[in-house]
């Protein structure tokens, strides 16, 4: 398993370290290995994934929206080219960036004919200002063949991957309709480091992330401490965290309203944000907090994720108030995860960790 090396202290619990945040942000390191400010550009290549194809018996995550977690809903039709140009200038009016990379983001990126993938790779990166491709999929849909492109096209351009792990709790992921579990994700994670290789800080080749998902009903403080333990002995470089929430047209909506979920409070989500930085290893970036909707005719609940800015700073203030910052804890906890990592191959050949946690 590949070591997260770099030094600690040069990351470590100093909220001015993260301009002035209590955790460390992605921009960050983009903006170290970039020089500048960089902004993804989502398209839409994949048409589909396991789950709304039924594979297996799958049915669609009970959270997910027609457009499979897209960005444009309105272009996602178009051809690449279309989408490229039409997203990029739609976030560089937004966030006023030089650089991009291309965020191959809808349903799931992997389930779609390995040409067709290479193709919309190329054609992103024939855009000069293009720095890198992003892929997001999910924990089983990685072929040899799939894994050998990205380590293919990361000798030559910046690769990350975002796995769609959402948790490692298998009752939590049956719940949700996943249709995989909390050991295939650890798998996926271990295979993507070793079939990419590792760099010189000990990371794997493609710039590899996951997405977690807070607010089940079954959800709990000792949960999300050990998920981000779990978390710092994975060869990952980054977390994106989202808050789970009601959009209409999907299976949550119509447990919703049923009076079968209850979406979490902001008060409560930002107290497991700032357990979950507060134990995780401060050298593992943050894509971001929350998924603060922009998609405000789809939402159904909670209303704070509508509130973008107003949301996030609470989140911040609430993390500050309570004297929360990424690895505040993890420092007392090193040893462990030290020891963990050194002596085996990680978490998942252990016996005396269950694969996907089950408190
Ligand atoms: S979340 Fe991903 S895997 Fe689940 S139904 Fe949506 S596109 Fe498919």
């Amino acid at each position: 398993m590949a070591r997260r090396t770099g030094s600690l202290a040069a990351m470590n619990p100093n909220a001015a370290v993260w301009d002035g945040k209590p955790y460390h942000p992605i921009s960050l390191d983009y903006k170290s290995r970039f020089g500048g400010k960089v902004v993804k550009v989502p398209v839409s290549i994949a048409e589909s994934c396991p789950n709304r194809d039924g594979l297996k018996g799958m049915k669609t995550c009970i959270f997910c929206d027609e457009h499979g977690s897209f960005a444009y809903a309105d272009s996602q039709k178009d051809d690449l080219k279309s989408q490229i140009e039409l997203h990029r200038s739609k976030v560089t009016e937004r966030f006023n960036a030089a650089k991009f990379l291309i965020y191959f983001q809808a349903y799931t990126t992997t389930f779609t004919a390995l040409g067709r993938l290479k193709s919309g790779f190329d054609l992103a990166l024939s855009y000069p200002d293009t720095v890198g491709l992003v892929v997001g999929t999910r924990p089983d849909c990685l072929s040899e063949a799939v894994i050998r492109t990205w380590k293919e096209y990361s000798d030559k351009t910046f690769v990350a991957v975002e796995l769609g792990v959402q948790s490692f709790d298998d009752g939590q992921l049956e719940w949700m309709r996943r249709g995989h579990t909390g050991s295939q994700a650890i798998r996926g994670i271990e295979r993507i480091a070793k079939e990419t290789g590792v760099n010189a800080t000990g990371r794997p080749n493609v710039d590899l992330g996951i997405h977690l998902m807070f607010g089940w009903p079954t959800e709990n403080d000792k949960q999300i401490i050990e998920t981000a333990r779990l978390c710092n002995s994975l060869p990952i470089s980054n977390v994106k965290l989202h808050n789970l929430h009601v959009l209409d047209k999907t299976p949550l909506a119509e447990m919703y309203r049923a009076g079968e979920f209850q979406p979490i409070e902001l008060d409560l989500y930002a107290h497991r944000v700032a357990l979950f930085l507060d134990h995780l290893d401060p050298r593992i970036a943050i894509h971001r907090l929350a998924a603060l909707s922009n998609r405000w005719d789809e939402l159904l609940a909670p209303d704070w994720v509508r509130h973008k800015m107003r949301s996030f700073q609470g989140m911040i203030d609430r993390i500050n108030a309570a004297g929360a910052y990424q690895g505040r804890r993890f420092a007392a906890e090193l040893p462990k995860v030290v020891d963990d990592v050194a002596n085996g191959a990680g978490l998942i050949d252990r016996p005396d960790v269950k694969h996907g946690i089950s408190i």
